[in-house]
């Protein structure tokens, strides 16, 4: 059999430590996971589940502001890696990059986020570490060194472990699947040129600049 188009190549993340890469599958994301940020979003705390596409990941430095917005927001989240039978390989810090007024926008008419949430290189991704999952721990976010986002994994609604069983309700988890686990308070807007220094105790921190 032969495509007529090229076969798209799925995106990679680099691993600690290994010369192998972790090929992305699907990007489950969940909002609402932190009671505080919930709050300032003016919604309930409870948890809602949205998508990216694969290629939504980006692990470049550089990261291109999107078009279509004029309110681009930073979330760090604890990211999950799946391997076999879906169960959790190794962890990462992410970005949950959001088009935040056009998420709005949706919200009010009632319909889905892609617009808001779906978008080419809105989910920046570090290094890959392999192990257990932290369970506690700081979750940070600073913007040109100037603290935005704070808050601390076991602050959680749903734990990562039950994270993946409500996904598994809904969904069969496979490798290469990768989890955003929800975002602490302090979101705010990015504007080009802008440094973001994202960071998880015990994890490799992400850095990018906004282009
Ligand atoms: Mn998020």
């Amino acid at each position: 059999m032969t495509d007529i188009i090229p076969t798209p190549d799925l995106p990679h993340l680099p691993i600690e430590g290994d010369e192998r890469h972790f090929p992305v599958r699907r990007i489950f994301c969940i909002g609402r996971n932190y009671a505080d940020h919930a709050k300032e979003m003016g919604a309930a705390a409870e948890a809602i589940f949205f998508m990216k596409p694969a290629d939504a990941v980006i692990t470049s430095p550089r990261v291109p502001y999107p078009q279509g917005t004029s309110d681009l927001h930073h979330e760090v989240e604890l990211v999950l890696a799946l391997g076999d039978g879906g169960a959790i390989m190794g962890c990462a810090v992410g970005v949950d990059l959001t088009r935040r007024d056009l998420q709005a926008g949706m919200k009010a008419k009632g319909g889905p986020w892609e617009i808001g949430k779906s978008f080419e290189n809105s989910a920046p991704v570090g290094l890959l570490r392999f192990g257990p999952v932290p369970e506690r721990g700081k979750i940070s976010l600073k913007v040109n060194g100037v603290r935005r986002q704070s808050g601390d994994l076991s602050d959680m609604i749903l734990a990562p472990r039950r994270v993946l069983s409500e996904l598994a309700r809904y969904f069969t988890l496979k490798p290469g699947d990768l989890v955003f686990t929800g975002t602490p308070a302090g979101v705010g807007p990015l504007q080009r040129d802008d440094r973001v220094k994202a960071e998880i105790s015990g994890l490799p921190p992400l850095e990018f600049t906004i282009t």
